[in-house]
């Protein structure tokens, strides 16, 4: 099978390009460094099947990333058949620096020259057969968001895989020929295959190389520094750096039929930078676009009527139209959505539960279907529309290139706070799902640097805790009558990345000091949203949510079930004694655990529902609310089909007395501790075993620091003097050592 590898700089299309012929579905998204790993799919051609390799992105083959390394690996040693090299038109010259390196190499390789849509608004033209001359490759102009040109390009790829190319530099256009020539040449003499490939590495300095021919390089130093006066450059990396650039621009003269002009788009964008990335309204129009999405998605008093005419301004409780007003106001579309999934839930609970109980199943059965599985499983699915709501504004917002320029305004702010902007991308992934995040974190330099981010990525709180901030808001707006449910849960996302930066500031400047990379964030720019891509995006969130309901939630379920049905002596129980199962002991034995939390000993005797949703919270977040449903429908003796999501909290705290600070602390500690068994697992696998183990270690005493913080404020406001007190001593200890140690490295550079 032919084997063919897409190879370009992040953000040129190559997903979009391996999508479009290889009928995948792999995530597309608008900022740089989102393929971290290499993915491979089939590309029918007829009766023939062609094995096509995604690549995450490279700016050129010397490599500094483990994500670059894999590109050069793919590359030099899994010898491909040919080689795509997608460029990005609009920014041509910036690409042809990694092909110009490629070229170097001999191996087959096709130019595919993409994004043309884009062109054709900006008024670029460029001559193909110039481009294909000049380079001594082909070269197909593509648009691999249409799917225009890339038939003809596969075409091309596969001749070419057939036939035999000769490597090419294009610095030998520059003065450094004449050196490139020589050390070709010595080469060549002893033996070395690829001798022009390895010759430029050897000029580059780099490292394997040097060490192979230390001689050589020595003459090779001699001989460069006449160049370097010339260019005023004082290192032969960057010697050659600008080498190809000088062979670019020269040969970009021919390419160009009509170059960029500042034309509408790129003057608009411009124009809109001023006013998102504005130094000091940037970050207020984000948290007010961020507000927006929340209240479209979960407010229950959407346009705020019930405010501007007071509370009982539609008061339609009791009548069908119930859920689509909430107490003050109109509900948002999250919410009628919400009220809609749980009204369906209840009829199809009432009608299977009526059809079993006529059937004449046993009492235990109905039981077990009904209040067990079916409760448990309506919990956690009946927020599937507002989480797909979230996700549909949050894709947008992402693949318009809008999330990129919050990054990047991050980064300005944050770089003076010991934080490097790379890391920022996989912490805003984090909100998705944690998982994808962490092996992000494969694009950062150093190990503190990663380690740090892997840390705080749980905090970007992930799509599973979605449905325990969104019950818990619920329930506290409806029970206790206060608040609103989507100022609850953007204050709760406030919290988690507050947490996070706190976390940062504080590592960096003890566990792991001295953490710094440089860091240049490329604005990616605005780009109109494809609708198609963007329900492929939302389909794929929606399949991997009821999958996961279906497969490890049902399960856990199950188990919930029974385990708070028997005793330890595998007794069954009725409803009643909950108290006595086998579940119920496990939480009474930890619920102590969490009594400075405030969910722990303080609550009524069904109390230890909390501790043990926090406990099988560790499988899949989803899990808390599930478990809510189905341990509601056991408190509530008697059957009552009406237990899903907002509703069965609302028993719980009904049943345990729990107060309102309290189930804040209890949102903040499933937010902040430990993740889902998953997460922990990508974790370890990109960690080294110390580091993994202090992580989790990390995950459970800031959980349950910040929750009794939460609990403790939250219910004496005067702690906060004291609490305070404590944070401005530690901060003043942690700068005092920060500074003497600082010091100290000055005297020692001394
Ligand atoms: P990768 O990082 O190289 O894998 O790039 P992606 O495939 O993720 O694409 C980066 C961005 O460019 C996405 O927002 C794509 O929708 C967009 N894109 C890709 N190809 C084209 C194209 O031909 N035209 C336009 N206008 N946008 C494109
Ligand atoms: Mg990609």
């Amino acid at each position: 099978m032919l084997n063919i590898g897409i190879v370009g700089n992040p953000n040129s299309g190559k997903t979009t390009l391996f999508n479009n012929i290889t009928g995948s579905t792999a995530h597309v998204g608008n900022w740089p460094g989102v393929t971290v790993d290499k993915k491979e799919g089939i590309y029918k051609r007829g009766k023939e099947k062609i094995l096509v390799t995604d690549l995450p992105g490279n700016y050129s083959l010397s490599p500094y990333t483990d994500e670059e390394v894999i590109t050069r690996n793919f590359i030099l040693h899994s010898k491909p058949d040919c080689i795509i090299n997608i460029v990005d038109v609009t920014n041509l010259e910036r690409n042809l620096y990694l092909t110009t390196q490629i070229m170097e190499l001999g191996v087959p390789m096709v130019l595919a020259v993409n994004m043309m849509d884009l062109a054709e608004r900006e008024n670029i033209k460029i001559s193909v057969s110039n481009l294909e001359k000049a380079l001594g490759i082909r070269a197909v102009e593509i648009c691999a968001l249409k799917g225009s040109g890339t038939k003809e390009l596969m075409e091309v790829a596969i001749e070419e895989a057939g036939k035999k190319r000769e490597p090419k530099s294009l610095l030998k256009l520059t003065k450094l020929k004449g050196l490139i020539d020589l050390v070709e040449s010595r080469l060549e003499e002893i033996g070395i295959s690829s001798p022009l490939f390895h010759a430029i590495k050897l000029i580059e300095g780099d490292e394997i190389e040097v060490k192979d021919h230390p001689k050589l390089y020595e003459e090779i130093q001699e001989i460069s520094k006449e160049y370097q006066s010339e260019a005023f450059i004082d290192d032969n990396e960057g010697m050659i750096a600008d080498a190809r650039y000088q062979a670019i621009e020269k040969i970009s003269k021919d390419i160009f039929i009509q170059k960029k002009e500042k034309l509408d788009i790129i003057k608009q964008s411009s124009k809109r930078d001023k006013i998102f990335t504005h130094k000091i309204f940037g970050i207020p129009i984000f948290l007010i676009i961020m507000f927006l999405v929340f209240h479209v998605t979960f407010s229950e008093n959407f346009l705020f009527l019930g405010g501007l005419f007071g509370d009982d301004f539609v008061t339609l409780s009791g009548t069908s139209f119930e859920g689509l007003f909430g107490e003050g106001g109109i509900n948002s579309p999250g919410a009628m959505l919400l009220t809609l999934i749980e009204t369906l839930g209840e009829l199809f609970m009432g009608w299977f539960g009526g059809v079993l109980e006529n059937a004449g199943a046993a009492s235990w059965l109905v039981g077990f279907l009904v209040d067990g599985v079916f409760a448990g499983l309506f919990a956690v699915l009946s927020f599937l529309p507002q989480i797909l709501i979230l996700y549909f504004f949050l894709s947008i917002l992402e693949d318009t290139g809008y999330m990129a320029r919050i990054v990047f305004l991050l980064d300005r702010l944050f770089k003076k706070m010991g934080l490097s902007g790379r890391a920022l991308i996989p912490m805003v992934m984090g909100f998705g799902c944690s998982i994808p995040a962490i092996m992000n974190t494969r694009t950062l330099n150093s190990r503190e640097e990663k380690l740090a981010t892997i840390r705080v990525i749980p905090f970007f709180s992930c799509g599973a805790k979605l449905p325990i901030l969104t019950a818990i808001a619920g329930a506290i707006v409806m029970h206790f009558g206060i608040g609103n449910a989507d100022l609850i849960t953007f204050g709760m996302y406030i919290l988690g990345i507050v947490t996070a930066f706190i976390a940062i500031v504080i590592m960096s400047k003890t566990t792991l000091k001295g953490m710094d990379s440089p860091f240049i964030m490329e604005l990616p720019p605005y780009r109109s949203i494809k609708f198609s891509s963007l329900m492929i995006h939302l389909w794929d969130k929606m399949k991997h949510f009821i999958k996961k309901a279906f497969t490890v939630i049902l399960a856990s379920t199950i188990v919930i079930w029974a385990i708070s049905h028997f005793s330890f002596g595998w007794r069954f129980l009725e409803d009643s004694q909950l108290n006595e199962s086998i579940l119920g002991k496990f939480g009474q034995l930890v619920q102590p655990l969490f009594t400075p939390l405030g969910f722990g000993s303080q609550l009524n005797q069904y109390g230890w529902v909390f501790a043990v949703a926090i406990v099988t919270g560790l499988i899949a977040k989803e899990n808390v609310v599930a478990t809510f449903g189905t341990l509601a429908a056991a408190i509530i003796a008697g059957f009552s089909g009406d237990e899903e999501g907002v509703s069965s909290v609302i028993q719980i705290i009904g049943a345990t007395g729990i107060t309102v600070p309290a189930l804040i602390s209890f949102i903040a500690f499933n937010m902040l501790t430990i993740p889902c068994f998953a997460a922990v697992a990508s974790a370890k696998g990109e960690l080294t075993r110390k580091d993994f183990n202090w992580t989790i270690l990390f995950w459970f005493v800031t959980s349950y620091l910040v929750s009794t913080i939460v609990y403790v404020v939250g219910t004496w406001w005067w702690a906060i003097f004291i609490v305070l007190a404590i944070l401005a001593a530690v901060i003043a200890i942690i700068e005092i050592n920060y500074r003497k140690y600082k010091k100290n490295k000055v005297v020692m550079a001394a």
